[in-house]
């Protein structure tokens, strides 16, 4: 059985006090939300914080604010209240559905939103127990000195692996982060780097507060993930898609994939392919092709490298077909489509 370290754990009731103490305990200390994905790494000794910082009796991270502007959905929010709120699941459809395919809901009754959009990347070689990875003399990214992937790589390859991520970014959606200098508002497509030590671009002190996303106002978005197992399983490509058409054409096009690399990967190319054309099989087509390029899936997770770039094609063309038919509609896990 694998046990927690001991750490210090403190459960502040406000931001300011959230930000004070950690930026007093410094780097040895973390915030936690749900745990979900913080405790089992310290249980895995690949994060070792000696003081833990609790966000869940924070009431200020757990508001969902509907306004003109759109939605501010706090980060300690729950995976299944934000999948299960009625006006979410109404104007933010593929959101609801990408958050309804997270782990299991047991998990999504612990695990919180900003805990998601920070997840640990993930490797075949990292997620182990400490003596798995022992054996193997452990790897760059956490006690070692060579990656396992890439033994010439000068950088971690570990994936981007968190749903929400890919569908949020589609939605343009933003992060407001605080730290005792302050406060700043960022898209959350900026919040994220590509090396799998240094994922995020935001500062270790820095705590998330809030997911903003602007009213639909005829986008509308849905999510594609590749998993082994129906029940639960992490994405090993995932695809977010969202559109905004005018009359019978796409004015606006936000194509991101996730888990092929330790950034979301936005597919610019396969945007153009849309642009100014009918949401019809040429267009999802072209799209799709011009998906297959920036998808450079490495072999660090579940199923073949070759066949996970092969299927890049295929589910960037379901979460288009998704927009093209209204197949994600109002409500969470949506209907499963049989062509893919
Ligand atoms: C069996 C299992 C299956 C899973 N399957 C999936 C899956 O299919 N898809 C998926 O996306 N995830 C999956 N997860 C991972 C995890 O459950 C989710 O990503 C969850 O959303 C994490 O949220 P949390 O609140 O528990 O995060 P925590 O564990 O509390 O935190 C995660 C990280 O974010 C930091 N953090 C959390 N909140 C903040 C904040 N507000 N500001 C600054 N830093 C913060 C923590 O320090 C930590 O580094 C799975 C986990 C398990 C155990
Ligand atoms: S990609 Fe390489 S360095 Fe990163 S976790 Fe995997 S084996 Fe380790």
């Amino acid at each position: 059985m694998m046990r927690l370290p001991k750490f210090r754990y403190s459960a502040p009731r406000t931001v300011r006090e959230a930000v004070a103490i950690r930026a007093d305990a410094g780097p040895e200390s973390a915030f936690v939300a749900g745990g979900t994905d913080l405790y089992p790494n310290m249980k895995r000794r690949q994060q070792a914080p000696k003081h833990v910082i609790g966000l869940s009796r924070i009431p200020a991270l757990r508001r969902m604010r509907f306004g003109p502007e759109g939605v501010s959905i706090g980060s300690a929010i729950l995976l299944s209240a934000v999948e299960n709120n009625r006006r979410i699941r109404r104007d933010y459809p593929g959101l609801a559905h990408a958050i309804g395919e997270i782990s299991t809901p047991l998990l999504r009754n612990m695990g919180t939103l900003g805990g998601n959009l920070l997840l640990d990347t993930r490797c075949n070689y990292y997620d182990q127990n400490y003596e798995w990875r022992q054996a193997i003399h452990f790897c760059l990214k956490k006690d070692g000195d060579v990656c396992w992937v890439a033994p010439g790589s000068p950088k971690c390859l570990a994936v981007q692996s968190a749903d929400s991520v890919p569908i949020l970014i589609a939605l343009n959606a933003r992060a407001v982060l605080v730290s005792p200098s302050g406060s700043r508002e960022m898209a959350v497509e900026d919040l994220y780097s590509n090396d799998g030590i240094a994922y995020l671009t935001k500062r270790p002190e820095e705590l998330l507060t809030e997911i903003r996303l602007a009213k639909p106002d005829g986008w509308r978005g849905s999510y594609r993930k590749l998993r082994r197992r129906g029940a639960f399983d992490f994405p090993v490509l995932s695809v977010g898609a969202a559109v905004r058409r005018e009359g019978d054409h796409v004015a606006e096009a936000r194509l991101v994939l996730g888990g092929v690399a330790s950034a979301p990967v936005r597919l610019t190319r396969a945007e153009e392919a849309l642009r100014g054309r009918p949401l019809d099989s040429s267009s999802i087509a072209d799209a799709a092709e011009a998906a297959a390029g920036p998808s450079r899936p490495v072999d660090n997770t579940d199923f073949s490298v070759v066949w996970r770039k092969a299927m890049t094609q295929k589910f960037v063309a379901a979460a288009l077909r998704d927009l093209q038919t209204g197949g994600q509609g109002e409500g969470g896990r949506g209907e499963e489509r049989e062509d893919i």
